[in-house]
C-alpha cells in the first residue's frame, strides 16, 4: 500500500470520495474517455472495449464502492438496470422473492410483469415487522429484497434483523438504499449481500443523468455474476454519464447534509400544519419505526418526505399549483426541490393513498421552502 492509499484510508467520507480512483498525471480532473476501444498494448489499463471496462467508469466504480464500504461496485445505466441485473443474476425459475408493499413501483412492475411470467413467485410484504418476511419465507425462497427507508411512504424495515434471518435459511438480500443513500445507512454493515443506488437521484444530485449501481460485500460468485452480466447484457453507463457522476460526487457529502437538514426542518414544519393530516419522515419521533431508523441510519435521514394533504386528491393538487419555486415533477435527490402526486405516476397499478405527495427537499435556504409552503397551505 502508497502511502497516499494509506492516508486516505485514514479519512473521512467527504475526503475520500474526491481523491479515491483517479490518479493524476497532469489534469487535475480527468478527462471525458469517449473511445471505445483502447489499444491491446496496454490491457492492464483498460477493459479493451467501453461496454467491458471504461476509465472514467473504473473510478465511479471505485467510489461508489469506497462509499458503501463494499467490495465491489457494479455501474448500470439506470437504476432499474440494477434490479434487473440483480433479479436476473440470483433468480431462476421456481424461485421465490419477497419484496416490501411499499416500494419503487418500476421494481414491483418488473416482480410483477416480467419477472412473475418466468415461473418466478413474488410475495409482496409490509417489511416494518420482520414478522411477516419470516412468515412469508418458502422453501424456494432464494432471494429478499429490501427497500429502506421505501418510497413514497417512508417505510422502515430492520434491516440487521431481516439480513440475520435470512442468512440463517440460506436466502440472499438485497437492499435499495437510495433514500437513504451511503452517508446515512450502509446495508452491507448491517450483513445484507447486495445494495443497490439509483445514482439517478442523490449520487447524481442535479436531475441530469440516470444511472444505477449494485455494490457486493465481497469478493467472489455474485461479484463476478454482476460483472459477467454487466459486460454481456450491456446496459452500461455512457463515459459521459460516468463522468458527471464522478463531479456530483465530490460534493454529495455536503449536497446531502444539506438536503437532509432540510427535510428535517420542512417535516417538522408540516407536522404542525393543520392543513396536512400526516407526514411520513423517518427522523421524526411520530414516525411508526423510527427507533430503527435511529439505530440503523448515522447523522440523518435523508432528503424525502411524503406528506397526506387533509382532504381529496384535488386538494393535494391544488395545493402543488399553489407553490412558487417548489416544483411539480417526479423524481428526487436533485438540488432543487420537487413535489409530486404520486398515485398518478403509479400508472395502472396505482397503490398511493390519493392524497398523498411525496417532497423531494433540495438545497434552497429552509426558509424560502416554508415560506412557500406556508403561503400555498394558507387557502387549504
Ligand atoms: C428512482 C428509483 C429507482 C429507479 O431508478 P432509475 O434510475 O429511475 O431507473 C429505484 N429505486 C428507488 C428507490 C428510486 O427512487
Amino acid at each position: 500500500m502508497d502511502s497516499k492509499t494509506d492516508f486516505l484510508s485514514e479519512c473521512h467520507q467527504q475526503t475520500r470520495v474526491i481523491h479515491t480512483g483517479y490518479e493524476p498525471d497532469t489534469d487535475i480532473v480527468q478527462p471525458i474517455h469517449l473511445s471505445t476501444t483502447f489499444q491491446r498494448e496496454v490491457p492492464e489499463k483498460v477493459g479493451g472495449y467501453t461496454r467491458s471496462g471504461n476509465p472514467n467508469r473504473d473510478i465511479l466504480e471505485k467510489k461508489l464502492a469506497m462509499l458503501e464500504q463494499g467490495h465491489e461496485a457494479v455501474a448500470f445505466s439506470s437504476g432499474m438496470a440494477a434490479i434487473n441485473a440483480v433479479l436476473e443474476v440470483t433468480l431462476k425459475a421456481g424461485d421465490h422473492v419477497i419484496f416490501p408493499d411499499d416500494c419503487y413501483h418500476g421494481t414491483r412492475a418488473l416482480l410483477k410483469n416480467i419477472f412473475s411470467k418466468k415461473n418466478i413467485a413474488v410475495t409482496e410484504v409490509d417489511m416494518t415487522e420482520t414478522g411477516n418476511v419470516a412468515s412469508a419465507i418458502l422453501p424456494a425462497t432464494r432471494l429478499i429484497w429490501m427497500e429502506s427507508p421505501s418510497n413514497p411512504q417512508l417505510k422502515v424495515t430492520d434491516i440487521e434483523a431481516l439480513a440475520t434471518l435470512a442468512k440463517k435459511r440460506n436466502i440472499l438480500t438485497a437492499c435499495d438504499s437510495t433514500f437513504a443513500t451511503p452517508l446515512f445507512q450502509h446495508p452491507l454493515q448491517l450483513g445484507v449481500d447486495l445494495v443497490m443506488h439509483s445514482t439517478t437521484k442523490f449520487l447524481g444530485g442535479h436531475s441530469d443523468i440516470l444511472g444505477g449501481v449494485v455494490i457486493t460485500r465481497h469478493a467472489g460468485d455474485l461479484a463476478s455474476l454482476l460483472r459477467l452480466y454487466q459486460n454481456t447484457a450491456g446496459a452500461v453507463p455512457s463515459p459521459f454519464d460516468c463522468w458527471l457522476l464522478n463531479r456530483s460526487l465530490s460534493t454529495f457529502v455536503l449536497r446531502v447534509t444539506k438536503q437532509a437538514d432540510n427535510a428535517m426542518e420542512v417535516s417538522s414544519f408540516l407536522s404542525r400544519h393543520p392543513a396536512i393530516e400526516k407526514v411520513y419522515y423517518p427522523g421524526l419521533p411520530t414516525h411508526l419505526n423510527h427507533e430503527v431508523a435511529k439505530r440503523q441510519m448515522r447523522g440523518g435521514f435523508g432528503g424525502v418526505l411524503s406528506i397526506l394533504v387533509k382532504g381529496e386528491q384535488q386538494d393535494a393538487i391544488a395545493f402543488i399549483k399553489r407553490l412558487q419555486i417548489v416544483m411539480h415533477a417526479t423524481s428526487l435527490g436533485g438540488v432543487e426541490s420537487l413535489i409530486e402526486h404520486r398515485r398518478s405516476a403509479e400508472g395502472k397499478m396505482p397503490v398511493s393513498p390519493d392524497n398523498l405527495l411525496r417532497i423531494s427537499v433540495g438545497i434552497e435556504h429552509p426558509e424560502d421552502l416554508i415560506r412557500d409552503f406556508t403561503s400555498a397551505l394558507k387557502f387549504a
